[in-house]
Parts: structure tokens; sequence; C-alpha cells
């Protein structure tokens, strides 16, 4: 199975991808985790990133793309994969493909800004693995602990509301173009966001049929 995962900044594609991960076997490689673990780390690529992802803004395609194409390179890729946040432009997607990066299927969730605006605000993340809470639907065991990794848990810089809006016009303007791109390769699959994380993953895993 190679599939991405597509949806607004906030739909739960992290949290979708980790369940299908563990229930297919198969890692999700999330761009923005790399991202995070790369500013924290104070990498070439990290120190080039920070800048775009503090304002909500794109990192460009070129870094992304020598990310993703190293990263799918490893073994634990060979059986399939699932895409957190890359393709997030149409130059990403066609650059994928050229480097013959297949996708069975592309699954947009399908959520309104205003529930994403919500939802957002209460969104903690754990700075060290990366796992993400939310403070009234996914909370962790011990409040304000990663359940992962027992790190203390923060709000992202780009989840401030401000953030979250230009995040929201980047996603309308740069992104859900997507949506046609792989409509147009019959690839195309969506979910509607459901009340609770288990609902949703209940219509993912009905649409996916597995
Ligand atoms: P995410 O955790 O997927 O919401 O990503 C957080 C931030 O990392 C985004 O707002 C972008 O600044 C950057 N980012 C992550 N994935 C990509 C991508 N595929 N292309 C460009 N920027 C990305």
């Amino acid at each position: 199975m190679k599939l991405i995962l597509l949806g607004a900044p906030g739909a739960g594609k992290g949290t979708q991808a980790d369940i299908l991960s563990r229930m297919l076997s198969i890692p999700t490689i999330s761009t923005g985790n790399i991202l995070r673990a790369a500013v924290k780390n104070g990498t070439p690529v990290g120190l080039k990133a920070k800048e775009y992802m503090d304002r909500g803004a794109l990192v460009p395609d070129e870094v992304i793309i020598g990310i993703i194409a190293e990263r799918l390179q490893q073994p634990d890729c060979a059986e399939g994969y699932i895409l957190d946040g890359v393709p997030r432009t149409i130059p990403q997607a066609e650059a994928m493909a050229a480097n013959g990066i297949a996708i069975d299927t592309a699954l947009s969730i399908e959520i309104d800004d205003e529930t994403i605006i919500q939802r957002m605000s209460g969104r903690r993340t754990c700075p060290n693995c990366g796992a993400s809470f939310h403070v009234a639907s996914n909370p962790p065991k011990q409040e304000g602990i990663c359940d992962a990794c027992g790190s203390e848990l923060v709000v992202r810089k780009d989840d401030a509301p401000e953030t979250v809006k230009a995040r929201l016009e980047t996603y309308h303007r740069e992104t859900e173009p997507l949506k046609a791109y792989y409509e147009k390769q019959g690839k195309l699959k969506t979910v509607a966001n459901q009340p609770t994380i288990e609902e949703t993953t209940a219509a993912i895993r009905k649409t996916l049929g597995i």
C-alpha cells in the first residue's frame, strides 16, 4: 500500500497515519516531523526550513524532494508507505513521479476551516518524538506529558491562530489542487472528517477496503 494522505493542516492526517501505519505495518513518512527534527538539531536543512515554517509558509520544493527521495530509499519502505504532508504542491507531486515514487491512492480527509481553527487551539505536540495529542479529543494519559517518550508537550509555534489562518490559505492555494491532479489519474478517494478519531479511522478503512 502506497498511500498519500491529503487534507488541511489539522485535518488529522498525522493521527490517522499513525493508526494506519500500525495496522498495515508500514512506515509513515511525515515531512513536517522530519523538518521539525532538522530544525531542532540545527542541520543545514533545518536552518533553511525554520523561517518558512514559523510563518506558516511552505518550505521550497527542492528541499522537500531531496528529503523524501532519500527517506523512501530506506529498506523499511520496500513494502509500502504512508505519506503525511507530502506532496504539498503540484511540482512536488510531479517531481515524485519523475523520481519513480509510486502511489496507489491519494486519500483526502475533508474538513471545514472553522472546525480546523477550533481544533488546532487544543493541539499539543511532543518536541522530542513528534507524537500529537489533543486536550479534548485525544488527551495524553498524564496531562502535558508525551505517552510515547515522557517529554513535556508543547503548543507548536505554527499552531498559533494567525499562523493557522496563513497555513489554511496556503493549503487552499497550493495543496488542494492536488485533489484534481490525483482525480485525473483515478487515484483520489475522499472521506469526510467524523466527530471522533475512531469514526474517522472506520470511514477511512471502509473507503480503502482494509
Ligand atoms: P505539517 O506538520 O505537515 O503541518 O508541516 C509543518 C510545516 O512544515 C508546514 O507548515 C511547512 O512549513 C513545512 N512542510 C511540511 N511538509 C511540507 C511539504 N511537503 N512541502 C513544503 N513544506 C512542508
